[in-house]
Protein backbone atom coordinates (compact mmCIF):
# COMPACT_ATOMS: atom_id res chain seq x y z
CA UNK A 1 0.00 0.00 0.00
CA UNK A 2 1.11 3.33 -1.02
CA UNK A 3 1.47 6.39 1.48
CA UNK A 4 -1.53 7.81 -0.27
CA UNK A 5 -3.66 4.35 0.86
CA UNK A 6 -3.99 3.27 -3.15
CA UNK A 7 -2.56 -0.20 -3.58
CA UNK A 8 -0.58 -1.15 -6.17
CA UNK A 9 -2.91 -3.50 -8.25
CA UNK A 10 -5.67 -0.41 -7.89
CA UNK A 11 -2.98 1.55 -8.71
CA UNK A 12 -2.61 -0.33 -12.49
CA UNK A 13 -6.29 -1.17 -12.79
CA UNK A 14 -7.39 2.93 -12.51
CA UNK A 15 -4.43 3.38 -15.34
CA UNK A 16 -5.76 0.84 -17.76
CA UNK A 17 -9.33 2.40 -17.23
CA UNK A 18 -8.33 5.83 -18.02
CA UNK A 19 -7.30 4.22 -20.83
CA UNK A 20 -9.78 2.24 -22.31
CA UNK A 21 -12.60 5.15 -21.43
CA UNK A 22 -10.78 6.64 -24.84
CA UNK A 23 -11.47 3.33 -26.39
CA UNK A 24 -14.11 1.87 -28.57
CA UNK A 25 -13.58 -1.77 -27.52
CA UNK A 26 -16.30 -4.31 -27.47
CA UNK A 27 -18.47 -4.89 -24.42
CA UNK A 28 -17.05 -7.02 -21.72
CA UNK A 29 -13.62 -7.86 -23.59
CA UNK A 30 -11.64 -4.81 -21.40
CA UNK A 31 -12.89 -6.66 -18.35
CA UNK A 32 -11.53 -9.96 -19.59
CA UNK A 33 -8.50 -7.99 -20.22
CA UNK A 34 -7.89 -6.09 -16.87
CA UNK A 35 -8.21 -9.79 -14.87
CA UNK A 36 -5.73 -12.33 -13.91
CA UNK A 37 -6.44 -15.48 -15.37
CA UNK A 38 -5.48 -17.51 -12.12
CA UNK A 39 -3.28 -16.90 -9.60
CA UNK A 40 -1.10 -19.93 -8.09
CA UNK A 41 -0.95 -19.36 -3.93
CA UNK A 42 1.51 -22.11 -3.05
CA UNK A 43 2.61 -22.91 0.31
CA UNK A 44 5.44 -25.42 1.41
CA UNK A 45 8.48 -26.01 3.96
CA UNK A 46 11.63 -26.93 4.05
CA UNK A 47 13.73 -28.13 6.68
CA UNK A 48 15.81 -25.23 7.74
CA UNK A 49 18.39 -25.76 10.70
CA UNK A 50 16.57 -28.32 12.07
CA UNK A 51 13.64 -26.32 11.68
CA UNK A 52 10.39 -26.93 9.29
CA UNK A 53 10.19 -23.59 7.87
CA UNK A 54 6.77 -22.82 5.98
CA UNK A 55 7.15 -20.62 2.74
CA UNK A 56 4.24 -18.81 0.90
CA UNK A 57 4.33 -18.08 -2.94
CA UNK A 58 2.53 -17.11 -5.86
CA UNK A 59 2.40 -17.33 -9.50
CA UNK A 60 -0.19 -15.17 -11.23
CA UNK A 61 -1.39 -15.94 -15.28
CA UNK A 62 -2.73 -12.37 -16.18
CA UNK A 63 -3.45 -13.07 -19.95
CA UNK A 64 -2.43 -16.54 -22.00
CA UNK A 65 -3.81 -14.51 -25.08
CA UNK A 66 -0.31 -15.53 -26.03
CA UNK A 67 1.78 -18.63 -24.91
CA UNK A 68 4.00 -18.53 -22.83
CA UNK A 69 3.26 -16.04 -20.62
CA UNK A 70 5.95 -14.22 -19.12
CA UNK A 71 7.45 -12.51 -15.55
CA UNK A 72 9.90 -12.25 -13.29
CA UNK A 73 10.16 -14.02 -9.66
CA UNK A 74 10.83 -11.54 -6.88
CA UNK A 75 11.86 -12.16 -3.57
CA UNK A 76 10.86 -10.13 -1.02
CA UNK A 77 9.53 -10.07 2.44
CA UNK A 78 6.59 -7.51 1.94
CA UNK A 79 5.25 -9.16 -1.09
CA UNK A 80 1.37 -10.25 -1.41
CA UNK A 81 -1.09 -11.24 -3.84
CA UNK A 82 -2.34 -8.50 -5.03
CA UNK A 83 1.22 -7.05 -5.87
CA UNK A 84 1.74 -10.44 -8.16
CA UNK A 85 -1.09 -9.37 -9.92
CA UNK A 86 -0.47 -6.09 -10.62
CA UNK A 87 2.81 -7.18 -12.00
CA UNK A 88 1.54 -10.10 -13.83
CA UNK A 89 -0.94 -7.37 -15.64
CA UNK A 90 1.84 -4.80 -16.13
CA UNK A 91 4.29 -7.83 -17.99
CA UNK A 92 0.73 -8.21 -20.27
CA UNK A 93 0.81 -4.50 -21.28
CA UNK A 94 5.01 -4.66 -21.74
CA UNK A 95 4.92 -7.48 -24.37
CA UNK A 96 1.87 -6.02 -25.82
CA UNK A 97 3.82 -2.66 -25.89
CA UNK A 98 7.23 -3.78 -27.18
CA UNK A 99 5.70 -7.06 -29.70
CA UNK A 100 7.11 -9.62 -27.51
CA UNK A 101 4.65 -12.38 -28.53
CA UNK A 102 4.03 -13.56 -24.47
CA UNK A 103 1.11 -13.58 -22.15
CA UNK A 104 1.83 -11.99 -18.73
CA UNK A 105 2.57 -13.36 -15.85
CA UNK A 106 4.27 -12.80 -12.53
CA UNK A 107 5.80 -14.60 -9.14
CA UNK A 108 7.03 -14.26 -5.84
CA UNK A 109 8.48 -15.85 -2.51
CA UNK A 110 7.71 -14.24 0.40
CA UNK A 111 11.25 -14.47 2.26
CA UNK A 112 14.03 -11.90 2.98
CA UNK A 113 16.88 -13.46 0.55
CA UNK A 114 19.68 -11.95 3.09
CA UNK A 115 18.44 -14.03 5.80
CA UNK A 116 19.40 -17.16 4.25
CA UNK A 117 22.55 -19.26 3.05
CA UNK A 118 23.60 -19.96 -0.41
CA UNK A 119 22.91 -23.48 -0.17
CA UNK A 120 19.29 -23.01 1.54
CA UNK A 121 18.28 -20.44 -1.08
CA UNK A 122 18.93 -23.05 -3.51
CA UNK A 123 16.72 -25.82 -1.84
CA UNK A 124 14.36 -23.13 -1.45
CA UNK A 125 14.44 -22.10 -5.04
CA UNK A 126 14.35 -25.85 -6.18
CA UNK A 127 11.42 -26.19 -3.91
CA UNK A 128 9.44 -23.30 -5.06
CA UNK A 129 10.12 -24.86 -8.90
CA UNK A 130 8.80 -28.29 -7.95
CA UNK A 131 5.77 -26.83 -6.62
CA UNK A 132 5.19 -24.58 -9.61
CA UNK A 133 5.93 -27.59 -11.91
CA UNK A 134 3.34 -29.80 -10.30
CA UNK A 135 0.58 -27.09 -10.92
CA UNK A 136 1.62 -26.14 -14.87
CA UNK A 137 3.09 -22.70 -13.87
CA UNK A 138 6.65 -23.25 -15.29
CA UNK A 139 7.69 -24.55 -18.65
CA UNK A 140 9.17 -23.54 -21.81
CA UNK A 141 5.60 -23.88 -23.68
CA UNK A 142 3.26 -22.73 -21.10
CA UNK A 143 5.15 -20.20 -18.16
CA UNK A 144 8.67 -18.69 -18.36
CA UNK A 145 9.98 -16.75 -15.17
CA UNK A 146 12.95 -14.75 -15.05
CA UNK A 147 14.94 -12.50 -12.62
CA UNK A 148 13.27 -9.64 -10.68
CA UNK A 149 13.86 -7.89 -7.26
CA UNK A 150 15.40 -10.22 -4.63
CA UNK A 151 16.84 -12.92 -7.27
CA UNK A 152 19.06 -12.69 -10.35
CA UNK A 153 21.63 -15.46 -12.40
CA UNK A 154 21.92 -17.90 -9.95
CA UNK A 155 18.16 -18.33 -8.84
CA UNK A 156 17.55 -18.95 -12.70
CA UNK A 157 20.08 -21.50 -13.00
CA UNK A 158 19.05 -23.78 -10.02
CA UNK A 159 15.11 -23.17 -11.51
CA UNK A 160 16.49 -24.09 -15.15
CA UNK A 161 18.22 -27.25 -13.58
CA UNK A 162 15.11 -28.33 -11.28
CA UNK A 163 12.94 -28.04 -14.19
CA UNK A 164 15.44 -30.18 -16.36
CA UNK A 165 15.55 -32.56 -13.84
CA UNK A 166 12.00 -33.61 -13.72
CA UNK A 167 11.17 -32.98 -16.97
CA UNK A 168 14.22 -34.87 -18.87
CA UNK A 169 12.50 -35.91 -22.00
CA UNK A 170 11.87 -31.98 -22.81
CA UNK A 171 14.27 -31.02 -25.16
CA UNK A 172 13.35 -27.48 -24.33
CA UNK A 173 13.80 -27.55 -20.86
CA UNK A 174 16.60 -25.01 -20.83
CA UNK A 175 13.43 -22.73 -22.26
CA UNK A 176 11.35 -22.78 -18.83
CA UNK A 177 13.17 -20.10 -16.95
CA UNK A 178 15.24 -17.10 -18.56
CA UNK A 179 17.82 -14.34 -17.37
CA UNK A 180 20.21 -17.66 -16.50
CA UNK A 181 24.27 -17.46 -16.31
CA UNK A 182 25.19 -17.80 -19.94
CA UNK A 183 27.19 -21.26 -18.96
CA UNK A 184 23.89 -22.60 -18.32
CA UNK A 185 21.90 -21.47 -21.40
CA UNK A 186 21.50 -17.94 -20.58
CA UNK A 187 22.39 -15.15 -23.46
CA UNK A 188 25.29 -12.55 -23.59
CA UNK A 189 23.60 -8.96 -22.37
CA UNK A 190 20.54 -10.42 -20.28
CA UNK A 191 21.95 -9.25 -17.05
CA UNK A 192 22.47 -5.47 -17.90
CA UNK A 193 19.46 -5.59 -20.23
CA UNK A 194 16.96 -3.71 -18.12
CA UNK A 195 19.13 -1.19 -17.57
CA UNK A 196 20.63 -1.01 -21.05
CA UNK A 197 16.65 -0.48 -22.35
CA UNK A 198 16.23 2.62 -20.03
CA UNK A 199 19.60 3.82 -21.33
CA UNK A 200 18.19 3.20 -25.09
CA UNK A 201 14.47 4.68 -23.98
CA UNK A 202 15.61 7.61 -22.67
CA UNK A 203 18.51 8.00 -25.53
CA UNK A 204 14.91 7.85 -28.12
CA UNK A 205 12.73 10.26 -25.71
CA UNK A 206 15.93 12.97 -26.35
CA UNK A 207 15.42 12.34 -30.33
CA UNK A 208 12.88 14.04 -30.01
CA UNK A 209 12.73 17.87 -29.39
CA UNK A 210 8.94 18.37 -29.06
CA UNK A 211 8.86 15.58 -26.33
CA UNK A 212 11.67 17.22 -25.05
CA UNK A 213 10.09 20.74 -24.67
CA UNK A 214 7.14 19.12 -22.82
CA UNK A 215 9.03 18.26 -20.12
CA UNK A 216 10.89 21.83 -20.41
CA UNK A 217 14.26 19.97 -21.46
CA UNK A 218 16.84 20.14 -24.41
CA UNK A 219 20.07 19.14 -25.81
CA UNK A 220 21.05 15.47 -25.45
CA UNK A 221 21.51 13.17 -22.05
CA UNK A 222 24.93 14.67 -21.98
CA UNK A 223 25.47 16.72 -18.84
CA UNK A 224 21.69 15.99 -17.39
CA UNK A 225 21.54 15.37 -13.67
CA UNK A 226 19.85 12.15 -13.04
CA UNK A 227 18.78 10.85 -9.24
CA UNK A 228 18.35 7.43 -9.13
CA UNK A 229 16.50 5.07 -6.53
CA UNK A 230 18.14 1.39 -5.86
CA UNK A 231 21.44 0.90 -7.51
CA UNK A 232 20.60 -2.83 -7.83
CA UNK A 233 20.45 -4.76 -11.06
CA UNK A 234 18.46 -2.57 -13.20
CA UNK A 235 19.40 0.89 -11.12
CA UNK A 236 22.95 0.27 -11.73
CA UNK A 237 23.22 -0.61 -15.20
CA UNK A 238 20.81 2.13 -16.55
CA UNK A 239 23.63 4.30 -14.34
CA UNK A 240 26.39 3.22 -15.24
CA UNK A 241 25.61 3.58 -18.78
CA UNK A 242 23.85 6.79 -18.66
CA UNK A 243 26.69 7.98 -16.91
CA UNK A 244 30.00 6.33 -18.96
CA UNK A 245 28.79 7.04 -22.41
CA UNK A 246 25.80 9.47 -22.62
CA UNK A 247 27.73 11.57 -20.48
CA UNK A 248 25.14 12.17 -17.71
CA UNK A 249 25.64 13.23 -14.44
CA UNK A 250 24.31 11.23 -11.67
CA UNK A 251 23.78 13.72 -8.72
CA UNK A 252 22.10 11.31 -5.83
CA UNK A 253 21.89 7.37 -5.77
CA UNK A 254 18.91 6.64 -3.30
CA UNK A 255 19.46 3.07 -1.52
CA UNK A 256 17.36 1.38 1.81
CA UNK A 257 19.69 2.91 4.61
CA UNK A 258 19.16 6.61 2.95
CA UNK A 259 20.73 8.56 -0.05
CA UNK A 260 24.11 9.61 -1.07
CA UNK A 261 24.49 12.83 -2.72
CA UNK A 262 26.96 14.82 -4.91
CA UNK A 263 26.15 17.81 -7.15
CA UNK A 264 28.99 17.43 -8.93
CA UNK A 265 28.39 13.93 -9.78
CA UNK A 266 28.72 10.73 -7.97
CA UNK A 267 31.24 7.50 -9.20
CA UNK A 268 28.35 4.85 -9.52
CA UNK A 269 30.82 2.15 -9.59
CA UNK A 270 32.22 3.55 -6.51
CA UNK A 271 29.48 3.72 -4.72
CA UNK A 272 28.26 0.29 -5.91
CA UNK A 273 31.40 -0.94 -5.05
CA UNK A 274 31.14 0.53 -1.53
CA UNK A 275 27.07 -1.09 -1.49
CA UNK A 276 28.10 -4.75 -2.05
CA UNK A 277 30.93 -4.56 0.44
CA UNK A 278 28.99 -2.55 3.49
CA UNK A 279 25.72 -3.88 2.19
CA UNK A 280 24.53 0.52 2.19
CA UNK A 281 25.72 3.65 1.24
CA UNK A 282 25.58 5.28 4.70
CA UNK A 283 29.12 6.01 5.05
CA UNK A 284 30.35 6.58 1.46
CA UNK A 285 33.38 8.82 1.59
CA UNK A 286 32.37 11.04 -1.41
CA UNK A 287 29.41 12.11 -1.03
CA UNK A 288 26.61 14.25 1.36
CA UNK A 289 24.65 11.45 3.60
CA UNK A 290 20.79 11.95 4.26
CA UNK A 291 19.32 9.30 6.36
CA UNK A 292 15.32 9.87 4.80
CA UNK A 293 16.03 8.73 1.57
CA UNK A 294 12.19 9.19 0.11
CA UNK A 295 12.82 13.10 0.37
CA UNK A 296 15.86 12.63 -2.01
CA UNK A 297 13.52 11.85 -4.38
CA UNK A 298 12.55 15.25 -4.55
CA UNK A 299 16.18 16.52 -4.77
CA UNK A 300 16.62 19.39 -7.50
CA UNK A 301 17.35 17.09 -10.92
CA UNK A 302 16.87 16.78 -14.73
CA UNK A 303 15.82 13.40 -14.89
CA UNK A 304 14.43 11.04 -11.86
CA UNK A 305 14.88 6.85 -12.48
CA UNK A 306 13.14 5.40 -9.64
CA UNK A 307 14.62 1.43 -9.91
CA UNK A 308 13.83 -0.16 -6.87
CA UNK A 309 10.15 -0.36 -6.27
CA UNK A 310 6.34 0.69 -6.57
CA UNK A 311 4.44 2.94 -4.88
CA UNK A 312 7.31 5.64 -4.34
CA UNK A 313 5.79 8.75 -5.66
CA UNK A 314 2.28 9.33 -4.48
CA UNK A 315 -0.08 12.01 -3.83
CA UNK A 316 1.68 12.97 -0.87
CA UNK A 317 5.29 13.91 -2.41
CA UNK A 318 4.43 13.95 -6.35
CA UNK A 319 4.09 18.02 -6.04
CA UNK A 320 7.48 18.10 -4.44
CA UNK A 321 9.33 16.42 -7.21
CA UNK A 322 11.68 18.76 -9.17
CA UNK A 323 12.85 16.52 -12.06
CA UNK A 324 11.49 17.51 -15.46
CA UNK A 325 11.30 13.90 -16.58
CA UNK A 326 10.78 10.49 -14.69
CA UNK A 327 12.14 7.34 -16.10
CA UNK A 328 10.21 4.86 -14.48
CA UNK A 329 13.02 2.18 -14.20
CA UNK A 330 10.77 -0.02 -11.44
CA UNK A 331 7.40 -1.40 -11.93
CA UNK A 332 4.83 0.73 -10.65
CA UNK A 333 7.10 3.67 -8.89
CA UNK A 334 4.10 6.46 -9.80
CA UNK A 335 0.81 6.04 -8.44
CA UNK A 336 -2.47 6.76 -10.26
CA UNK A 337 -3.06 9.90 -8.19
CA UNK A 338 0.67 11.02 -8.48
CA UNK A 339 0.41 10.73 -12.22
CA UNK A 340 -2.22 13.69 -12.51
CA UNK A 341 -0.10 15.60 -10.10
CA UNK A 342 2.90 15.54 -12.03
CA UNK A 343 0.90 16.16 -15.50
CA UNK A 344 -0.51 19.18 -13.75
CA UNK A 345 2.80 20.40 -13.10
CA UNK A 346 4.23 19.99 -16.41
CA UNK A 347 6.56 17.15 -15.61
CA UNK A 348 6.63 13.71 -18.10
CA UNK A 349 6.80 10.72 -17.52
CA UNK A 350 8.47 7.36 -19.36
CA UNK A 351 6.19 4.86 -17.70
CA UNK A 352 7.52 1.79 -16.31
CA UNK A 353 5.82 -1.22 -19.40
CA UNK A 354 7.63 0.77 -21.86
CA UNK A 355 11.01 1.89 -20.28
CA UNK A 356 11.91 -0.97 -17.94
CA UNK A 357 10.74 -3.46 -21.06
CA UNK A 358 14.15 -4.26 -21.55
CA UNK A 359 14.56 -7.64 -19.59
CA UNK A 360 11.55 -8.99 -21.17
CA UNK A 361 12.93 -8.23 -24.83
CA UNK A 362 16.42 -9.88 -23.91
CA UNK A 363 14.77 -12.76 -22.08
CA UNK A 364 12.74 -13.59 -25.22
CA UNK A 365 16.06 -13.57 -27.45
CA UNK A 366 17.18 -16.12 -24.44
CA UNK A 367 14.00 -18.09 -25.26
CA UNK A 368 14.67 -18.15 -28.91
CA UNK A 369 18.05 -18.95 -28.09
CA UNK A 370 17.28 -22.12 -26.44
CA UNK A 371 14.70 -23.10 -29.12
CA UNK A 372 17.11 -23.05 -31.25
CA UNK A 373 19.98 -24.42 -29.43
CA UNK A 374 22.45 -22.26 -30.76
CA UNK A 375 24.34 -19.27 -30.13
CA UNK A 376 23.00 -15.96 -32.07
CA UNK A 377 25.43 -15.59 -35.27
CA UNK A 378 27.57 -18.38 -34.27
CA UNK A 379 27.37 -19.87 -37.78
CA UNK A 380 27.59 -15.85 -39.70
CA UNK A 381 30.10 -14.56 -37.85
CA UNK A 382 33.00 -15.61 -39.58
CA UNK A 383 31.91 -15.05 -42.86
CA UNK A 384 30.32 -11.17 -41.68
CA UNK A 385 33.66 -10.21 -40.24
CA UNK A 386 35.58 -11.69 -43.71
CA UNK A 387 33.31 -9.84 -46.05
CA UNK A 388 33.70 -6.71 -43.60
CA UNK A 389 37.26 -6.90 -43.90
CA UNK A 390 37.76 -7.50 -47.22
CA UNK A 391 34.95 -4.38 -47.98
CA UNK A 392 36.86 -2.11 -45.91
CA UNK A 393 40.09 -2.93 -47.74
CA UNK A 394 38.86 -2.99 -51.36
CA UNK A 395 37.54 0.63 -50.48
CA UNK A 396 40.96 1.94 -48.98
CA UNK A 397 42.38 0.75 -52.07
CA UNK A 398 40.29 2.22 -54.90
CA UNK A 399 40.04 5.81 -53.41
CA UNK A 400 43.68 5.83 -51.76
CA UNK A 401 43.28 6.74 -47.92
CA UNK A 402 41.72 5.00 -45.42
CA UNK A 403 38.51 5.19 -43.80
CA UNK A 404 37.82 7.74 -40.74
CA UNK A 405 38.49 6.38 -37.44
CA UNK A 406 34.33 6.35 -36.85
CA UNK A 407 33.20 4.40 -39.83
CA UNK A 408 36.07 1.63 -38.89
CA UNK A 409 34.93 1.46 -35.46
CA UNK A 410 31.44 1.33 -36.22
CA UNK A 411 32.07 -1.37 -39.76
CA UNK A 412 34.20 -3.55 -37.37
CA UNK A 413 31.74 -3.86 -34.74
CA UNK A 414 32.29 -7.77 -33.56
CA UNK A 415 29.44 -9.97 -35.06
CA UNK A 416 28.72 -11.73 -31.89
CA UNK A 417 25.84 -12.76 -29.52
CA UNK A 418 26.18 -9.73 -26.98
CA UNK A 419 26.05 -7.14 -30.08
CA UNK A 420 23.27 -8.98 -31.70
CA UNK A 421 20.99 -8.48 -28.84
CA UNK A 422 21.90 -4.80 -27.90
CA UNK A 423 20.76 -4.41 -31.56
CA UNK A 424 18.11 -6.01 -31.58
CA UNK A 425 17.17 -4.14 -27.67
CA UNK A 426 17.72 -0.76 -29.14
CA UNK A 427 15.64 -1.70 -31.95
CA UNK A 428 12.74 -2.52 -30.03
CA UNK A 429 13.00 0.82 -28.02
CA UNK A 430 13.24 2.71 -30.57
CA UNK A 431 10.64 0.98 -32.50
CA UNK A 432 7.87 0.94 -29.59
CA UNK A 433 8.71 4.87 -28.18
CA UNK A 434 8.01 6.32 -31.62
CA UNK A 435 4.98 4.20 -32.01
CA UNK A 436 3.83 5.19 -28.29
CA UNK A 437 4.31 9.60 -28.86
CA UNK A 438 2.87 8.95 -32.68
CA UNK A 439 -0.07 8.54 -31.08
CA UNK A 440 0.10 10.64 -28.17
CA UNK A 441 0.93 13.50 -30.53
CA UNK A 442 -2.17 12.46 -32.57
CA UNK A 443 -4.76 12.77 -30.21
CA UNK A 444 -5.77 15.64 -28.42
CA UNK A 445 -7.97 13.43 -25.45
CA UNK A 446 -4.37 11.27 -24.29
CA UNK A 447 -3.04 13.51 -21.80
CA UNK A 448 0.22 11.84 -21.48
CA UNK A 449 2.96 9.08 -22.58
CA UNK A 450 1.66 6.50 -19.95
CA UNK A 451 -2.10 6.44 -21.60
CA UNK A 452 -1.18 6.98 -25.13
CA UNK A 453 1.42 3.35 -24.32
CA UNK A 454 -1.92 1.60 -22.55
CA UNK A 455 -3.74 2.68 -25.45
CA UNK A 456 -1.54 1.06 -27.96
CA UNK A 457 -0.81 -2.13 -26.04
CA UNK A 458 -4.64 -2.33 -25.06
CA UNK A 459 -5.51 -2.07 -28.69
CA UNK A 460 -3.28 -5.02 -29.90
CA UNK A 461 -4.71 -7.05 -27.36
CA UNK A 462 -8.40 -6.27 -28.78
CA UNK A 463 -7.31 -7.11 -31.64
CA UNK A 464 -5.28 -10.47 -30.66
CA UNK A 465 -8.79 -11.42 -28.69
CA UNK A 466 -11.14 -10.77 -31.69
CA UNK A 467 -9.19 -12.23 -34.40
CA UNK A 468 -7.45 -15.38 -32.40
CA UNK A 469 -8.30 -16.04 -29.25
CA UNK A 470 -10.53 -18.91 -28.61
P1 LIG B 1 17.42 -5.68 -7.33
O1 LIG B 1 17.02 -6.51 -6.17
O2 LIG B 1 18.59 -6.09 -8.14
O3 LIG B 1 17.70 -4.17 -6.88
C1 LIG B 1 16.83 -3.40 -6.13
C2 LIG B 1 17.66 -2.32 -5.43
O4 LIG B 1 16.78 -1.43 -4.77
C3 LIG B 1 18.60 -2.90 -4.38
O5 LIG B 1 19.87 -2.30 -4.51
C4 LIG B 1 17.92 -2.54 -3.08
O6 LIG B 1 18.82 -2.38 -2.00
C5 LIG B 1 17.23 -1.24 -3.45
N1 LIG B 1 16.10 -0.92 -2.58
C6 LIG B 1 15.22 -1.76 -2.01
N2 LIG B 1 14.33 -1.08 -1.27
C7 LIG B 1 14.64 0.22 -1.41
C8 LIG B 1 14.09 1.41 -0.89
N3 LIG B 1 13.04 1.40 -0.10
N4 LIG B 1 14.68 2.58 -1.25
C9 LIG B 1 15.76 2.60 -2.05
N5 LIG B 1 16.32 1.50 -2.57
C10 LIG B 1 15.78 0.32 -2.24
O7 LIG B 1 16.12 -5.56 -8.22
P2 LIG B 1 16.00 -5.16 -9.77
O8 LIG B 1 15.98 -6.41 -10.54
O9 LIG B 1 16.99 -4.11 -10.08
O10 LIG B 1 14.53 -4.57 -9.81
C11 LIG B 1 14.25 -3.20 -9.50
C12 LIG B 1 12.91 -2.81 -10.09
O11 LIG B 1 12.95 -3.01 -11.51
C13 LIG B 1 11.71 -3.61 -9.60
O12 LIG B 1 10.58 -2.78 -9.60
C14 LIG B 1 11.55 -4.68 -10.66
O13 LIG B 1 10.24 -5.20 -10.71
C15 LIG B 1 11.87 -3.86 -11.89
N6 LIG B 1 12.28 -4.66 -13.06
C16 LIG B 1 13.34 -5.51 -13.01
C17 LIG B 1 13.71 -6.21 -14.15
C18 LIG B 1 14.92 -7.10 -14.20
O14 LIG B 1 15.28 -7.56 -15.29
N7 LIG B 1 15.62 -7.35 -13.10
C19 LIG B 1 12.96 -6.07 -15.32
C20 LIG B 1 11.89 -5.18 -15.36
C21 LIG B 1 11.57 -4.47 -14.22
Amino acid sequence: MSSDGSTFLHSVNRMFDHAVALMDIPPGLAKQIKLANSIYNVRFHVRIRGEYQVFEGWRATHSEHRLPVKGGIRYALNVDQQEVEALAALMTYKCAVVNVPFGGSKGALRIDPKAYSRAELEAITRRFTLELDKKGYIGPALNVPAPDLGTGEREMGWIANTYRLLNPDDINAGACVTGKPVEAGGIAGRVEATGRGVQFGLREFFRHPEDMKLAGLDGTLDGKRIVVQGLGNVGYHAARFLQDEDGAQIVAIIERDGAVIDDDGLSVESVRDYLSETGGVKGYPDGRYEEDGTTVLEHECDILIPAALENQVTADNAGAIQARLIAEAANGPVTYEADQVLRDAGRVVIPDFYLNAGGVTVSYFEWLKNLAHVRFGRLQRRIMETRIESAISAIEELVGRKISEEHAKILSQEYDELNLVRSGLDDTMREAYQKIRELFHARADVPDLRTAAFIVSIDKLVHYYEEYAL
